[in-house]
């Protein structure tokens, strides 16, 4: 086999090829029973507990539609401006899989529940409309566990165990049109599409949406087609991606290894493909089927679901506000500028900084801290902001710290990296490592006194009317005190030490 052509730099690929997304997005339901059954949906029972034999695939089980989870299809289907089909059918897709024990999965093909639906995600100020093709019910397979080996992937394990507790559980799967035209900004388009999902289903209430526990699940497909061109290229499915970083990353990869496998004369080869967290690149799974190869037809045991207009529509008037809805608002009534709520919810912060809000703090100072000093965490460590090991109401607690007086802005700043490194609350944070502003008067006024001996002729500028050379002595002051002191208590002594001498003299 000859080795792998070299991945096309991004911005050359760019300038070569457009690419086309698709992304398939699987939501788990946050039903308390499965789809089919009454076993309980509960994340991280002991194993196989939660079976019974129509989630087991056992011979004679007949299976029982979930009422509750049809209306969070259907509500999602409203939410996503879908029309809602007044009759829709279950049918079986076939294939084995071990996780899989009727070796059919009960999905729907033909006839899903709601279809041509669409949304607008913003990237960058720039509207993009993505066009939703269906969003079908379906449900979840059980979980298999790699056991020995490092990495807990079936590369290099000893042997698989089985999880059926996962099977038969609600999912709703959201797939898009094609996504053309969005260029450069593809992989940026495809993290604000799910991000944008993920706000909307959480709004709704109908799903836990934990990419990192898998209630959220992102197939992200691409294609490159040379610029100019109409027929789309040869796609590839890079399977169940679980942050939005790494779904941006991931396409990002994705698009410039198909591009370098063009350049170099050679074919994309349909496929699904696993993305690697660890190395930042993807490598090839199954060849994918076609849709004919799973043999669809007609679910037997279940019957046509029809559901009653009215109840759609009474659905439809008790949806929650659209999430830029939300965001409209709640930047009219912060007095944040767009581009301060762009920075808050590009950066995933808004559900944070309306919880630091409500736990008292001004939204200007919830702002300025999700988006900086922690935004700059989460980016260093990897993580989704909502990730980061602090809370909304620890985050408000460091700012009421600062509006008392106990800290300034830069001691604020260790507080957040010792909380953040697990060393407790910040007011403890404050006591135990000694963090508090000096408000005892004689120990700042003798670091004044000091600095003044150290530094003669700056104190001299000074009485001679240069008040900017204070800054000198306030920052010999701030290093003496550890940071501890106020910069403008420290100002204000410092010039009355060396006026009140001249007014007497
Ligand atoms: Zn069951
Ligand atoms: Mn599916």
């Amino acid at each position: 086999m000859s080795p792998a052509p070299a991945l096309l730099d991004f911005d050359r690929a760019m300038a070569l090829f457009d690419p086309a997304l698709g992304l398939e997005v699987h939501v788990e339901l946050n039903t308390r029973s499965k789809m089919f059954c009454g076993c309980s949906t509960e994340f991280g029972a002991e194993p196989n507990s939660q079976t019974c034999p129509v989630c087991l695939g056992l011979p004679g089980s007949l299976p029982v539609l979930n009422r509750r989870a049809v209306e969070s299809a259907i509500r999602i289907g409203l939410a996503l401006n879908c029309s809602i089909a007044s009759q829709c059918r279950f049918a079986r897709k076939n294939y084995f899989y071990p996780d899989m024990p009727k070796d059919f999965q009960t999905s729907q093909y033909d006839e899903p529940i709601c279809h041509d639906g669409r949304v607008t995600v913003e990237v960058e100020g720039r509207q993009i409309v993505i066009e939703i093709e269906r969003a079908h019910m379906e449900e979840d397979a059980g979980k298999l566990v790699h056991v020995g080996g490092s990495t807990g992937r079936i590369q290099g394990a000893d042997h698989s165990l089985l999880d059926y507790n996962r099977a038969g559980v609600p999912l709703v799967e959201i797939v898009t049109k094609p996504i053309l035209g969005a260029g450069a900004q593809a992989p940026q388009v495809a993290r604000a599409y799910v991000a944008y999902l993920r706000d909307l289903l959480r709004a709704l209430g109908v799903s836990d949406v934990r990419m990192e526990q898998g209630s959220l699940r992102c197939d992200a497909n691409v294609s490159l087609m040379p610029r100019g061109a109409t027929e789309l290229g040869t796609r590839t499915e890079t399977k169940n991606v679980n942050s939005l970083r790494s779904i941006e990353r991931a396409l990002r990869y994705e698009i410039r290894r198909q591009a370098g496998l063009l350049v170099a004369g050679g074919r994309v080869k349909q496929e699904t493909r696993h993305w690697h967290e660890d190395s930042g690149t993807t490598s090839p799974g199954r060849s994918k089927e076609q849709a004919e190869d799973y043999r669809y037809f007609p679910e037997p045991d279940l019957a046509p679901v029809a559901p009653d207009p009215e109840w759609v529509e009474r659905l439809r008037l008790e949806l929650p506000e659209a999430p830029p809805q939300r965001a409209a608002w709640l930047r009219a009534e912060w007095g944040f500028t767009e581009a301060e709520m762009r920075d808050v919810t590009g950066g995933g912060a808004l559900d944070l900084v309306v919880r630091t809000v409500a736990a008292g703090a001004a939204p200007a100072a919830a702002r300025k801290w999700w988006t900086t000093e922690l935004a700059r965490w989460a980016n260093s460590a990897g993580v989704e902001l909502e990730a980061v090991p602090m809370t909304a109401e620890q985050v408000a607690e460091v700012q009421a710290l600062i509006d008392q007086g106990v800290i300034n802005d830069r001691l604020a700043r260790r507080v957040f990296e010792a909380v953040l490194a697990g060393q407790g609350d910040p007011a403890a944070v404050v006591r135990d490592l000694g963090l508090a502003v000096l408000s005892d008067g004689s120990a700042l006024r003798q670091a004044v006194q000091r600095a003044i001996a150290d530094q003669p002729e700056v104190a001299q500028r000074i009485r001679q009317g240069k008040v900017q050379a204070v800054g000198a002595l306030i920052g010999q002051v701030m290093r003496d005190l550890r940071g501890r002191g106020d910069a403008a208590a420290i100002r204000q002594l410092i010039l009355d030490e060396l006026t009140s001498g001249q007014e007497a003299g």
